[in-house]
C-alpha cells in the first residue's frame, strides 16, 4: 500500500528504490587469496593485490561468481552468461587502487522478482534491475587519535554484489519487508550472511515524492544505511522534507545525502554538478567474463526451497494460515525447527505452540535457536501428550516452563508433578457434586436462565482439580447436571 503524505497543498506519493549492498560469503575475496574473515587484527587479511602493490593482477573467484548466480537464481533473474568488470575510478585512502573494479554496462545478473511479505498476509512483487559484483573498499577509522587517521585494508576486495531495485516500493514498511526478503533468500542461499550491524549488508536509499500518479520527481540517494529501521527512519525524513520543499515552491536537488541519526535529519554530502565523474571503462587486467549455461543449470539443480515456495507449501499442505506461514519461513532454521516438531503432529497446534510460547520463552532469554534448551523433539513430545489427552493445554504451559527450565522431557515433568489430565468421569463428578451442594444460589441463578454462570462453575471445577480436570468432561457434566 502507498503511503500518503498529507500536504498543506494535497496528497503526495513515496517512490523509493534501494541499491543493496550485500557481502558475499566466500573465503577468499573477489580478485584474491587473502581471508575474508570477520574481526581479524587490522591489515591482517591483505594480500599484494588488496594493497595494490604494482605489477599485482587480480584473478576471479570462481566461489563468487557462482554465489551472485545462486543469487540471481534465488530472485527468479536473468542470468547474463557474458559480464564485464570495468573499472571504476576515484581516490580515497581506503581504496589504493585508486579505482574499483565494478560491473556497470555488462552486469551478471538482469532483472528478477523480490515478493514482499506485508501486514496481514498480504503480498507485493517489486523488481530488481540487476546485480553486479563488485570489490568493497577498505575502512578509514577517524575516532582513535585527535590527529591522526587510521586505515585498515581487511574489507579491500571483499566481494560484494550489489542489488539494485526498480522504483517500485511505496512506503518504508515496504522497503522492510524487502530488504528483510531479500536477507532471508540470501540466507536460505548461503549467498550472504545478511548480518547488518557487521555492515554484511547495507544500503542506498533513494527517494522521491511525487502527486499520485504523475510523473516521479526527482530523487535524492541517502549513503550506506545499515539498519532497516535506519532505512525506514531515512525515508520518512527524506519525504518529509522533500514535500515541505516542494510545497514552498522549492525544487529537490539530485543529491547524495548521508544519515544523521542522532538528529533525525539527512544532510548533503554532494551535489549532482560535484558528482565524480568515474571513467568507467573494461578493466584491462581481466576477461570479459563468460559463462555456460550447464554452469548455470548444475547450480540451479542445487538450489534449497526458498522462503516463498516454503511458505505455499505450508499454506497448502499444512493448512497454516499466510501469516503463521510467512513468519515460520523466514529464518532456514526456524522453517527446520517447525517441521520437525510439526511432522506427524497437528500443525496449526505446533505453528501455535512454536510461535507463541517456545519464541517467548526464546525473546525472553535472549537465546538463539540453536541454544535452545528444549528441542524439536522435546516440544513434539509436549504436543502429543496434548493431542493424546494425557494434559490439557492449559496444564501444557506450565509443562513447558518447567522442560524450558530442567531440559526434562514433558513425559517425566507430567509423571514427577503427577500433572496427568483427569478424564475419569467418576473423579470429575465427584468434584462437581461437591461444588454444587456447596453453592445453592449459584445453581439457583444458572437453573433460572443465567447461563453465563456456567463459566463461574467450570472455573472452580479446573480450580479444585488443580487444573487437571479433562475441560471436555468438566463441561459435559456441568451440561447434564444444571442444565
Ligand atoms: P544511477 O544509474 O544514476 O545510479 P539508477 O537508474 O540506476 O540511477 O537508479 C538507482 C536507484 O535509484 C535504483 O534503485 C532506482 O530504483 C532508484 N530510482 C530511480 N529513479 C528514482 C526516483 N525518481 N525516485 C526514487 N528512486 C529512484
Ligand atoms: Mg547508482
Amino acid at each position: 500500500m502507498a503511503k500518503v503524505i498529507k500536504g498543506r497543498t494535497g496528497d503526495w506519493e513515496m517512490v523509493i528504490g534501494l541499491e543493496v549492498h550485500a557481502q558475499v560469503i566466500s573465503n577468499s575475496k573477489l580478485f584474491s587469496g587473502a581471508s575474508t574473515n570477520f574481526g581479524s587484527e587490522p591489515n591482517h587479511n591483505v594480500s599484494l593485490v588488496d594493497a595494490a602493490m604494482p605489477g599485482m593482477l587480480p584473478v576471479l573467484n570462481e566461489e563468487c561468481v557462482k554465489q551472485a548466480v545462486r543469487t540471481g537464481l534465488g530472485i527468479k533473474a536473468a542470468i547474463n552468461l557474458y559480464s564485464v568488470f570495468d573499472r571504476k575510478n576515484y581516490f580515497y585512502a581506503d581504496l589504493p587502487q585508486g579505482y574499483q573494479i565494478s560491473q556497470l554496462y555488462h552486469p551478471i545478473v538482469g532483472e528478477g522478482t523480490v515478493i514482499l511479505d506485508l501486514e496481514g498476509g498480504e503480498t507485493r512483487e517489486v523488481g530488481v534491475e540487476r546485480i553486479h559484483l563488485e570489490q568493497d573498499a577498505g575502512k578509514s577509522i577517524h575516532d582513535q587519535d585527535p590527529t591522526r587517521s587510521f586505515i585498515d585494508l581487511n574489507r579491500t576486495g571483499v566481494a560484494l554484489m550489489e542489488i539494485v531495485s526498480k522504483p517500485d516500493l511505496r512506503s518504508p514498511e515496504e522497503a522492510g519487508a524487502y530488504v528483510r526478503k531479500l536477507r532471508s533468500i540470501m540466507r536460505y542461499l548461503g549467498t550472504c550472511d545478511g548480518n547488518m550491524d557487521e555492515g554484511s549488508m547495507r544500503a542506498d536509499v533513494n527517494v522521491s515524492v511525487r502527486r499520485p500518479g504523475e510523473e516521479f520527481g526527482t530523487r535524492t540517494e541517502t549513503k550506506n544505511v545499515n539498519s532497516i529501521r535506519f532505512i525506514m527512519q531515512t525515508i520518512e525524513i527524506e519525504a518529509k522534507r522533500q514535500v515541505e520543499i516542494l510545497e514552498n515552491g522549492g525544487t529537490i536537488d539530485q543529491e547524495t545525502r548521508q544519515l544523521d541519526v542522532a538528529n533525525n535529519t539527512t544532510h548533503p554530502l554532494r551535489s549532482k554538478e560535484e558528482a565524480h565523474d568515474y571513467r568507467y571503462f573494461p578493466c584491462p587486467d581481466l576477461l570479459p567474463l563468460t559463462l555456460e549455461q550447464s554452469f548455470v543449470d548444475e547450480l540451479a539443480k542445487d538450489l534449497p526451497e526458498l522462503p516463498d515456495p516454503k511458505k505455499e507449501r505450508f499454506i497448502s499442505e499444512l493448512g497454516l494460515s499466510a501469516y503463521d506461514a510467512g513468519v515460520l519461513v523466514a529464518e532456514r532454521e526456524t522453517a527446520n525447527f517447525f517441521e520437525a516438531v510439526a511432522k506427524g503432529r497437528d500443525a496449526k497446534l505446533a505453528a501455535n505452540w512454536v510461535m507463541g510460547d517456545f519464541f517467548g520463552a526464546l525473546n525472553k532469554s535472549g537465546k538463539d535457536l540453536a541454544d535452545s534448551p528444549v528441542s524439536a523433539e522435546g516440544l513434539g513430545g509436549l504436543i502429543d501428550l496434548i493431542s493424546d489427552g494425557t494434559i490439557s493445554g492449559r496444564i501444557a504451559k506450565e509443562v513447558f516452563e518447567a522442560m524450558w527450565e530442567s531440559g526434562k522431557s514433558a513425559g517425566d515433568i507430567v509423571e514427577e508433578k503427577g500433572l496427568k489430565q483427569i478424564s475419569d468421569t467418576g473423579a470429575i463428578e465427584a468434584i462437581i457434586d461437591e461444588i454444587i451442594a456447596n453453592n445453592p444460589s449459584q445453581v439457583e441463578q444458572v437453573r433460572g436462565g443465567n447461563e453465563k454462570l456456567i463459566g463461574w462453575f467450570v472455573g472452580q471445577t479446573m480450580k479444585a482439580s488443580g487444573g487437571k480436570a479433562n475441560p471436555g468432561v468438566v463441561n459435559q457434566i456441568l451440561k447434564a447436571k444444571l442444565g
